[in-house]
């Protein structure tokens, strides 16, 4: 893997390599990486999915790779802006004081972080709630009409965010996220410095970050917060202009500003009563799609297709648009002329009162965002983009979503056609033994490819039973039972020591709730994924619990890293095939002649290997996988799935036979 980076760095190629665990992946392209940069001058990036490999990298491998090879390699981690405190707001806020409780916590957490942040990086403090991220929103360096210039003499050069930008631009390597990666320069932030050279590990998931990173969705009440922000003439930012202004304006000119807030207020009223009609209109539209049938437990989600617009329903939903643009118009064009009169007296506005102009934008920035993306979703859809409404069963009134439907011509556009040298790596790239699959989610048909298996010996080190005799997951209730049947023996045979991966959360609870009181007198607690603890600090509680069962669902398929014994029976509950009426997963699927093979199963593959992936993690350690879905044998597509495992020893047999054999494998 080393040499081919390299390779592929001196000759400007770009290149996918798979590598298995155990390989010394990020050694591999770190090496090449750090000497290329050393010697030519060249910055390159490195992008992740995770926190957990970003920490890796900075905190261990690069460390490591300057001691041992005595370099002095200058690294960095550059987020994007709205991680940073942008102290020119802060102090603002701080002279204003906190108007609500949310604020008055984020107050006094940020005033205490203050103390000893020396990277004013929010990752530093636990702002829990999406009201406190809300307010820390407002305080971020998020506004990306600021520059240096602008406030280099008010911040004195303390500007976090321009500071890590400094020295991005002074680093060898520069770590990202893959969020930032594409957003940076499909919506034209330009965080990143120029580069030419990228390493982006953990490949398989840059579509899915960077499809959540360019998603954009709202709720009604995302808009009245919104609009309560923005305020009247006494309160709100709306009030904070007012009071900043008298006396810096002549009587005359005071005057007509307060006539223009108060236009603007009552544009702001208008646009949240029609906006309130508009959402309630698309909830009547959810209602009649379902036939007036009550909502069950999942979400209702409904694509909104060029075939939905032209039911007669729609039109309903259309109207009461209008009607919102109507009063959306004169709201936006209030603000902007706001907006350039703060601007104008800028210079003769207070200290505290420098941030009105970058306040009066945001609300501005994020109603002229709200106004395309639902014109769009209304009128004019895009091609390159997915449309739904989603509701749920509380009672609330529904969101409203756009998705970017492919990013592969972005990849082409910014980062294949860009770039001199792009390396894809991850320990899952192909399904069935082929990288087409990525190459054509990421339009990446020119790329060289390698793949390398793993150094471990999983012959001897990992089992894999598939279990031949219980019902297909079709047969619901009998698949449940088998399950919660073959869960409770296991873990009483091994004391716990199980992760067991499930697809959706229903069935982990149905069967945590099975299983549970029956482990329970053998002293073996169920860790379950759930709405409360975080899955890192689950993953925690496990590793250091002595009997214990961890069942997750898509967050556990993957990153969960448990070497030794407390770790030793992995079960796969159901092949984690999407659900095919998300509507991400359904417009996508649309694009491919036969969607199952070319689409539905690669993803599923993918992401089979990667939870079989988590039994095994260092030489020494040995397991065994329990699959409890017969479609692998019954299927045609099975085999594929039990190919695209590196080889293992493999039994097929009865569910009465799976603890016997477990046992014996692990020498219990
Ligand atoms: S440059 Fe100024 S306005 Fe921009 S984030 Fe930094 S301190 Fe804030």
């Amino acid at each position: 893997m080393l040499r081919a980076v390299a390779q592929a760095f001196n000759r400007g190629r770009h290149l996918l390599v798979e590598a298995g665990t155990g390989t010394g992946k990020s050694m591999a392209y770190l090496i090449p990486a750090a000497l290329w940069s050393l010697q030519n001058n060249q910055r390159v990036v490195i992008s992740t999915n995770t926190i957990n490999l970003q920490d890796q990298l900075i905190h261990k491998d690069i460390p490591d790779l300057r001691r041992i090879l005595g370099i002095d390699l200058r690294a960095v981690v550059l987020k994007g802006r709205a991680n940073y405190l942008c102290p020119r707001r802060w102090e603002s806020f701080r002279r204003r004081g906190p108007e609500n409780a949310d604020e008055m916590r984020v107050f006094g957490k940020v005033l205490n972080w203050l103390r000893y942040t020396t990277t004013g990086d929010r990752a530093e403090i636990n702002l829990n709630s999406p009201a406190e991220r809300q307010v820390w929103l407002r305080l971020s360096a998020e506004d990306e009409g600021c520059t240096a210039d602008t406030c280099l003499k008010t911040s004195g050069g303390r500007c976090p965010f321009f500071r890590a930008r400094q020295a991005a631009l002074g680093a060898h390597l520069v770590v990202v996220n893959h969020a930032l990666l594409l957003t940076d320069v499909a919506l034209g932030h330009r965080v990143l410095p120029d580069y030419d050279y990228l390493i982006i590990d953990e490949a398989h998931h840059l579509e899915e970050a960077t499809t959540n990173a360019l998603a954009f969705h709202v709720t009604y009440y995302d808009l009245e917060k919104l609009l309560s922000a923005l305020g009247g003439p006494k309160h709100g930012i709306l009030g904070w202009l007012l009071t900043a202004t008298q006396g810096v304006l002549t009587a005359s000119t005071y005057g007509q500003l307060a006539a223009m807030v108060e236009g603007v207020t009552n544009h702001a009223f208008q646009v949240e009563q029609t906006a309130r009609r508009f959402f309630q209109e698309v909830e009547r539209f959810m209602r009649e799609q379902r036939e007036g049938e009550p909502l069950g437990t999942y979400a209702q989600q409904e694509r909104i297709l060029p075939a939905t617009r032209r039911q007669p329903a729609w039109l309903q939903v259309e109207m009461a648009w209008e009607e919102v643009e109507r009063c959306l118009n004169p709201l936006l064009e209030g603000l902007k002329q706001l907006g350039q009169v703060t601007l104008e007296v800028q210079e003769a506005l207070s200290e505290a009162d420098q941030e009105l102009a970058s306040a009066l934008n945001g609300p501005y920035r994020r109603l002229v965002e709200f106004t395309t993306h639902m014109n769009s979703l209304v009128f004019e859809p895009r091609e390159d983009q997915i449309y739904w409404a989603e509701v749920q069963g509380d009672g609330t009134l529904p969101s409203l979503h756009v998705a970017p439907l492919h990013i592969g011509s972005l990849m082409e556009r910014y980062i294949w056609q860009e770039k001199a040298a792009v390396i894809l790596t991850s320990a899952t790239l192909t399904a069935a033994g082929e990288f087409d699959y990525l190459r054509n989610r990421l339009n990446a048909a020119e790329a060289d490819e390698l793949a390398l298996g793993s150094p471990f010996d999983y012959e001897t080190s990992a089992l894999l039973y598939v279990v031949n005799d219980i019902p297909e997951p079709t047969d619901r209730n009998g698949h449940q039972r088998a399950v919660e049947n073959a869960l409770v023996r296991l873990c009483r045979a091994t004391g716990g020591r199980a992760l067991v991966l499930f697809t959706s959360y229903e069935q982990l609870r149905r069967t945590s709730t099975a299983i549970a009181p029956l482990l329970a007198r053998e002293d073996i607690l169920v860790y379950e994924q759930g709405e409360g603890a975080s899955p890192h600090a689950l993953l925690e509680t496990f590793r250091s619990a002595e009997r214990a069962v961890l069942l997750g669902t898509r967050a556990f398929w993957e990153g969960v890293d448990v070497p030794g014994e407390a770790l030793s029976v992995l079960v796969i509950a159901r092949l984690p095939f999407d659900v095919p009426s998300d509507p991400v997963v359904a417009a996508r699927a649309e694009t491919f002649d036969d969607p199952f093979y070319e689409y539905s199963l690669p993803e599923a593959i993918l992401r089979f290997r990667q939870g079989f992936g988590r039994l095994i993690r260092t030489q020494s350690d040995r397991g065994v996988v329990v699959v409890l879905d017969r479609r692998v044998l019954t299927k045609k597509y099975g085999r594929l799935f039990l190919e695209s495992l590196p080889p293992c020893t493999v039994k097929v047999g009865p569910l009465s036979e799976v603890v016997e054999t477990t046992r014996r494998w692990l020498n219990l």
